[in-house]
């Protein structure tokens, strides 16, 4: 069995209920859950819920610094998580540079394959 490869790597229409997909708070382009990180705020300190099975809000980040700081800048994860208030992003800013460093060495998106079929309706 052989399975072509233009068909599992983009899938940008058509793929409803396949994949649930998710906006990235950073650069607003739309990427499987698969793609991103979900970030949780957690007593006032905003966390990566690497499990992605936390629960409340979520707001979906790239595992990417660029999108880390685009997203700090409009003030994306209050408004994403409807909180009000300061959070300390210290935590977080370091799980997801320790994360996008990983990444880059793997070449590949794909931060923790067997989360997959943890769905969060947030
Ligand atoms: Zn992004």
């Amino acid at each position: 069995m052989r399975r072509p490869q233009s068909e599992s790597t983009r899938r940008e229409h058509g793929g409803y209920g396949v994949t649930p997909v998710r906006t990235c708070v950073g650069c607003r382009r739309r990427a499987s859950v698969g793609e991103l990180l979900r970030i949780v705020a957690e007593d006032g300190r905003l966390v990566v819920d690497t499990r992605r099975r936390l629960p409340g809000r979520g707001a979906w980040l790239h595992p990417d610094l660029e999108c880390l700081s685009k997203a700090e800048r409009r003030r994306a994860f209050p408004r994403a998580l409807r909180v009000l208030g300061a959070l300390d992003a210290d935590g977080m800013r370091h799980d997801v540079k320790r994360l996008a460093e990983s990444c880059t060495d793997s070449g590949s998106s794909r931060i923790q394959p067997e989360t997959r079929k943890q769905v969060d309706p947030s």
